[in-house]
């Protein structure tokens, strides 16, 4: 799908990405998105942002780089520019952000040529919602000790278990699934495949959070028939596959374009100064009060720093392995958010019980949803422990813990 235009650099790239942005930016919904792509659950949600990721797909904001026969535009060096330009327009997230941000690169990585075929278009459009299917009862930190198992019967594979934590599951055609293939192996005993939602023996039951919202589920897999061409990589791969996916969930691939959430770390600052402007305490405006003002602008020197590594994640010369300053964002990035949102709640006092709903709530709630909803990106990923330890260990080379 190439586009019928010629681009002679990034910068001019940038200029139409602006423009396209600009003129296609599509109206808001009647009732507003959930602030991240993991809640989507309504199907006039779903409807509009499936409409809104094919338009940027189709104006080439999406797959940018990857090659034709893959679905991609074929250009070389631009994703990067249409990303940022999404990111700073300020317009709706991509609704298949696992799509992008995960099955897309693993399935670059590690497909067959006919998977790269026949899946990529649709994870762009959003013809097909794609959901993760790793996390179960009893693994999480540690993946690899999961249970679900796959059996070999002919050219398929009989699926038994359970998957939690499945974000967008109850939307989604498609799953990456992590199962068990070999009981006597605890990392080597792991096989990775791609299992269609509407098998017979797949149910999906949502899980209500905290928050009040239900986008993420349970899994339960009873005699799924997966055909062999369905594996991803080897028998036993599993868990080299699955390290892949969770690089790409954690920030370290170039991306075909996942965007998922419209807020940048800077606006959320920049929202908080207007919330300390707008509250008074005492008389005296937050923003006046030297506690509070200290405060935010500690963040906003630790946001701004954050948001220049992240420029230096885009240079291979700067950034070092893959691990080091994509896992530096993650952690910083989630931590920084959650303390945003704290700094965002003491300023509101006691009127930061008001909830989203309730007639007097300032932003309609949406700082105390915010501050509930901070706590998936410090847990979901792998929780910010394990990034550390990760980051000690791999990157730092510091003793491992086992
Ligand atoms: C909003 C959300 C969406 C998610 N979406 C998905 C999804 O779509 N698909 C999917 O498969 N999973 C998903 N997850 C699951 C997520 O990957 C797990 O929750 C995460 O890996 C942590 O696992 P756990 O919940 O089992 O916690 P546990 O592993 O039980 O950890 C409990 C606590 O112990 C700490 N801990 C555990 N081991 C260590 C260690 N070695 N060193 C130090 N501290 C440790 C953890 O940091 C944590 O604080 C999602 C989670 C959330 C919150």
């Amino acid at each position: 799908m190439a586009l019928d235009r010629s681009f002679k650099d990034q910068v001019e790239f940038a200029a139409y990405c602006r423009e396209w942005l600009a003129k296609n930016r599509p109206e808001p919904t009647r009732i507003p998105l959930p602030q991240a792509a993991y809640e989507v659950t309504l199907p006039e949600h779903r409807e509009y942002l499936e409409d809104w990721q094919n338009k940027c797909y189709k104006a080439g904001l999406i797959a940018t780089d990857l090659p034709v026969e893959y679905g991609g535009h074929g250009f070389e060096g631009f994703q990067q520019v249409a990303t940022s330009e999404v990111q700073k327009a300020n317009v709706p997230y991509f609704i298949n952000w696992i799509g992008l941000g995960m099955a897309a690169p693993t399935l670059l990585t590690h497909g067959t040529e006919s998977q790269k075929r026949n899946f990529l278009p649709t994870i762009f459009s959003a013809k097909d919602i794609w959901c993760q299917g790793f996390s179960e009862p009893g693994a999480g930190s540690d993946l690899a000790s999961l249970q679900a198992k796959a059996e070999r019967k002919g050219d398929s594979w009989i699926v038994n278990g359970s998957k939690v934590w499945n974000s967008l599951g109850a939307l989604a055609s498609w799953m990456l699934l992590l199962v068990r293939t070999d009981r006597n192996d605890k990392y080597g005993g792991l096989t990775y495949f791609v299992c269609a939602m509407d098998s017979p023996g797949v149910s999906v039951k949502p899980i209500h959070k905290m928050t009040g919202e239900s986008g993420f589920n349970e899994v339960h897999l009873e005699d799924v028939v997966i055909p062999d061409d369905q594996r991803v990589d080897e028998v036993g791969a599993g868990w080299k596959v699955a390290m892949s996916t969770l690089t790409s969930e954690r920030g370290a691939a170039t991306g075909v374009g996942a965007v998922a959430s419209s807020d940048s770390p800077m606006s959320h600052v920049e929202r908080l100064v207007d919330l300390a402007k707008s509250t008074t305490r005492n008389g005296l405006s937050s923003w006046d009060d030297p506690a509070v003002r200290d405060r935010i602008t500690r963040l906003y020197v630790r946001v701004s720093a954050l948001v220049e590594n992240g420029k230096r994640a885009q240079s291979k010369h700067l950034s070092g392995s893959a691990m080091r300053l994509p896992l530096q964002f993650k952690l910083v990035h989630s931590e920084i958010l959650q303390e945003i949102h704290q700094v965002a709640l003491s300023i509101l006092g006691p009127s930061s019980s008001l909830y989203v709903g309730d007639a007097d709530a300032v932003e309609e709630g949406k700082w105390a949803l915010g501050y509930m909803n901070t706590y998936t990106n410090t847990i979901s990923g792998g929780s910010s422990e394990i990034q550390r330890n990760i980051l000690g260990e791999r990157v730092l080379g510091l003793p491992k813990t086992k």
